[in-house]
């Protein structure tokens, strides 16, 4: 059976710290579908369209890698899509507190799902998407922290 693993996020924008825990988790898996979680009543800052693809330019040429999104619960979309393993980063004792519930709670809804976690390379621990848009917003250079070759402006 192949080996799927699905990354969900909001992705608002992606970052090297999301880049990062995709490639490390590459040779463990078939393929990973790099699934952006979207809400109907609450939009994110940048357009969900534009999220999925420069997602999809930073993959390019990778057949591994699989970039969509999706409404509803995680483990539904893991069901639908023949996954039993969630990806997820950790940087920081809050993530783990934050991640301990999600994973936990996902496991009793669907027993069959692993959760992996990677702990976040040093070097992106303090790099979130919050602070890139926010930096983004206020006229900051904010390459160094996204992928080689994403625009936010385009
Ligand atoms: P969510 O809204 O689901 O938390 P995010 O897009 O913020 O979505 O994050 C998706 C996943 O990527 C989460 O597991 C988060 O902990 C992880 N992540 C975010 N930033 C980094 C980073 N700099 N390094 C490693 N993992 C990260």
């Amino acid at each position: 059976m192949k080996k799927i693993a699905v990354f969900p996020g909001s992705f608002d924008p992606f970052t090297i710290g999301h880049e990062s825990i995709v490639r490390r988790a590459l040779p463990l898996f078939d393929e990973i579908i790099i699934a952006i979680g979207y809400n109907s009543t609450k939009s994110g800052f940048f357009p969900l369209e534009k999220r999925e693809r420069w997602i999809k330019q930073v993959f390019e040429g990778d057949n591994k890698i699989t970039v969509t999104k999706y409404e509803g619960l995680t483990v539904d979309f893991c069901k639908k899509n023949n996954s039993n393993y969630i990806l997820r980063g950790l940087r920081t004792s809050s993530d783990f507190e934050f991640e301990r519930g999600i994973g936990q709670m996902n496991k009793k809804l669907f027993p069959e799902i692993e959760t992996i976690f990677y702990l976040t390379k040093p070097e992106n621990t303090p790099i979130s998407s919050s602070i890139v848009r926010d930096i983004f917003k206020h006229g900051g250079d904010v390459s160094q922290f996204i992928p080689k070759g994403m625009n936010l402006n385009e």
